[in-house]
């Protein structure tokens, strides 16, 4: 066991505070990871104040994670001391079943193993990101490409991968018009992606407050959805919606904004159900979906394409001790349009 120094929730809506954590010895298929960035995701805060339910304290959140290998297992062929690398949202999964061999390690039938708030096959709790090493197993790394900084790239192993998945599998390309609920930390890098898939970009935020920042990041048009007249406007328009979305929306006007056959996907963890009256589906054959993360190998597939394209977050740097005020600006809807720890200060 190697002890790290770590921020921790050391109980639910307790401020996060510097600690030191246990990381298991280098096995023989794990990496060592020296962490340089993690990424602040709204998933990091629902699960530290339990919005999701029950979770395991001390926590350490952390699922965006981007950093250097400084040791590897004997048994390790995909990575060598001094590579570029990412971990995601998983570290470990059952590897057997119909979904895992498919490459949807997210959609495991046992269930995949969290970076954190989790117990791994050892029974054991796993920590995140927001420490300064970490140990997994070669096969939940991926490679960060040359051709991105490490800071950019973080946010990309969640929130980056969560938009890039459904944006594939729901074909947005070029001649389909997609919109993008909520512009935060996912919602930024929805745009940035569909566009570079080519295709038409709308944002549906709140306000108009971050509308040049939309459009320079690639979206064709911004609208509030404070102002009823945008679902007058915009009805029955969008192939593609993807909502990003933290708290609970009314669907129903949403998905009046679809033409028929059209798919609103859902990719935000609000804490509390919804309600919808399922005629705004019945009426143009309309989807409602959801979408979680991506599998390791479409996350490997998504930092090369995110290279090949110039794309990385737009981020805030801060150190280790910001982390609490950069939970309540999120909850406020004030990230541009990531938080990313420099882990060189915890
Ligand atoms: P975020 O940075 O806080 O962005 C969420 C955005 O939603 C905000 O920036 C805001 O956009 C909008 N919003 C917030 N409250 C709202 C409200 N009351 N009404 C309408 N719009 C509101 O969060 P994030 O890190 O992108 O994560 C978004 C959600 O996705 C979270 O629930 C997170 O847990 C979930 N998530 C899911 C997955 C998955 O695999 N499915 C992966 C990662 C995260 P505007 O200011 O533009 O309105
Ligand atoms: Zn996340
Ligand atoms: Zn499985």
């Amino acid at each position: 066991m190697t002890t790290v120094a770590a921020y921790a929730a050391p109980a639910a809506k307790a401020p996060l505070e510097r600690t030191t954590i246990e990381r298991r010895e280098v096995g023989e298929f794990d990496v060592l990871i020296d962490i340089k960035f993690a990424g602040i995701c709204h998933s990091d805060i629902h699960q530290a104040r339990e919005g999701w339910g029950d979770a395991i304290f001390p926590m350490v959140p952390g699922h965006e994670i981007a950093g250097i290998v400084s040791a590897v297992g004997s048994g390790v062929t995909k990575f060598k001391v001094g590579d570029r690398v990412g971990v995601g949202c998983m570290v470990d999964s059952c590897r057997e079943c119909e979904n895992c061999r498919a490459g949807l390690e997210q959609y495991c039938l046992k269930g995949n193993v969290g970076t954190y708030n989790a117990l791994d096959k050892n029974g054991e709790p796993t920590y995140g990101g927001y420490s300064e090493k970490i140990v997994v197993d070669e096969n939940f790394t991926v490679r960060i490409p040359d051709g991105l900084s490490l800071d950019v790239a973080a946010p990309l192993l969640c929130a980056g991968i969560t938009t890039y998945s459904p944006l594939r599998h729901w074909n947005a390309g070029p001649g389909k018009k997609v919109a993008v609920l909520g512009m935060g930390g996912l919602g930024h890098m929805a745009v940035k992606i569909a566009h570079a898939m080519g295709a038409e970009v709308t944002v549906l935020s709140q306000s108009l407050r971050k509308k040049d920042d939309g459009l320079k990041l690639g979206a064709d048009h911004y609208h509030a959805t404070s102002d009823p007249t945008t679902f007058e406007q915009l009805r029955g328009s969008f192939d593609l919606i993807v909502s990003t979305v933290s708290a609970p929306l009314d669907f129903g006007a949403f998905l009046s904004l679809l033409r028929p056959d059209g798919a609103l996907v859902n990719v935000g963890a609000p804490e509390e159900p919804i309600s919808f009256n399922l005629f705004s589906l019945i009426s143009g054959r309309k989807t409602l979906a959801g979408s979680a993360i991506g599998g390791i190998r479409e996350t490997q597939e998504m930092l090369e394409f995110c290279a090949e394209h110039g794309i990385g977050a737009e981020i805030e740097l801060i150190g280790a001790s910001e982390i609490n005020d950069a939970y309540e600006r999120v909850l406020g809807s004030d990230v541009r349009y990531r938080f990313v720890i420099d882990t060189a200060t915890i």
